[in-house]
């Protein structure tokens, strides 16, 4: 309820509201311009369109093949062209042994840029990808949607690429019910980026009323006992992934600035909880003959949601309807991968990315917000027993 009226607070105070969010979050990272508008899509939109004014001759955009959907619909509404990666299975980063065959090939200057993603809060290893592009003039966007507050060797992700964006939507590390926020050092790009934000719109009043609402639906509902509720409300399609092609360009708003105050401390509080949380999962399912767990856990990343491979296909749906029916969040990640998406289904430089598509296929992920701690750990335990017996 506080941050419904932080941000009627901050709609009255207007832009000094917008300029301060601005202001805490370049001194946070360290980072000279911050960009603020409507979604990650947004973000990732307007970053590829100030790289293109600057380098208009080169026109794809290399990402993971397992990846939000959001990205490949921005990179299209961008009017470019996606060029798959396929992945690592144990890392979700990208096979760079792939990814150096695709930078080294003769057609690697029609790249523009490439898009390690940390997805679920797992680390890409951003200073492999540096090394591998320097000197090719491949600009390096991080896609830092799912790891807001994330830190590595005490560099926060999102500040290690020359742009990088962090997604406020809905299950994101810290939300303001949408948003999304571009940073970057480098002052070419920064001009840009500017430029290209001076076409983007306004809120209009009865789109910040129905932000309004949504976060009073959000906050009562969130818990998971009553988030069947939530979950049943179409226009908030919660839990699904699309493939948006018209999302809206639009400004961060001062009422969502306002609901963003005190967003460090949030951010640390949840960070803290989602990192115990997800220690926890890797200790209790260590010894699981059934689930796959990512090697890079280990390191004390505050992760998203907790992700882990099933290895046989009717003991993942198994699981994931006994988890709905007893309402306890198991949800599987992304349904495909890009490769077989309808939409990107564009032949040539979409050569089949199998490991994305096995992960695609035998991915869950469990919940590690401050709920899980609360839930009853045996409903968990008992649920995993159902499926390996
Ligand atoms: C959520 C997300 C985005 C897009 O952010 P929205 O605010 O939902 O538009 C981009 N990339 C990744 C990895 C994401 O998880």
């Amino acid at each position: 309820m506080k941050s419904i009226i932080n941000g009627l607070r901050g709609w009255i105070r207007g832009i000094s509201e917008i300029e301060r969010f601005r202001k805490e979050l370049k001194a946070y990272h360290a980072i000279e311009h911050v960009f603020l508008v409507s979604s990650g899509k947004a973000a990732l939109y307007l970053i590829l369109k100030a790289l293109k004014s600057l380098q208009p001759d080169r026109d794809e955009v290399v990402v993971p093949a397992f990846t939000c959907y959001s990205v490949p619909s921005a990179i299209m509404r961008a009017g470019l062209r996606v060029r798959l990666c396929d992945i690592d299975p144990e890392t979700l980063d990208f096979d760079y042994t792939l990814l150096e065959e695709i930078i080294k090939s003769d057609t690697s200057e029609r790249i523009l840029s490439l898009i390690p993603t940390h997805l679920f809060g797992l680390p890409s290893d951003v200073a492999r990808v540096r090394r591998l592009i320097t000197g090719t003039g491949i600009k390096l966007v991080e896609d830092a949607a799912q790891s807001m507050g994330a830190k590595v060797k005490g560099q926060f992700l999102g500040t290690l690429g020359d742009v990088g964006f962090f997604s406020l939507g809905r299950g994101k590390a810290f939300s303001t019910v949408e948003g999304g926020i571009v940073l970057t050092s480098n002052t070419h790009i920064a001009t840009a980026l500017k430029e290209e934000l001076s076409q983007f719109r306004e809120y209009r009043v009865p789109e910040i009323i129905g932000l309004a609402l949504q976060s009073i639906i959000l906050s009562i509902f969130m818990d998971p006992r009553f988030f069947w509720f939530p979950k049943s409300l179409p226009f908030l399609n919660l839990g699904e992934t699309h493939f948006e092609r018209h999302f809206p360009l639009k400004k961060l708003s001062a009422f969502q600035a306002g609901v963003s105050r005190e967003w460090q401390d949030s951010l640390e509080k949840i960070s803290s909880i989602r990192k115990r949380n997800s220690a926890g999962w890797t200790e209790e399912l260590k010894r699981s003959e059934f689930l796959n767990q990512f090697k890079v856990i280990e390191t004390a990343i505050p992760l998203l949601r907790y992700p882990l491979l099933v290895r046989q296909s009717d003991q993942r749906w198994a699981l994931l309807k006994a988890s709905e029916a007893r309402g306890l969040g198991v949800m599987q990640a992304y349904p495909e991968s890009l490769d077989r998406l309808d939409e990107l289904a564009q032949k040539d430089h979409c050569a089949c990315c199998l490991n994305a598509h096995a992960v695609a296929q035998q991915m869950i992920t469990l919940p590690v917000h401050g709920y899980v701690s609360r839930m009853d750990c045996q409903k968990f335990r008992e649920l995993f027993a159902l499926v390996e017996t």
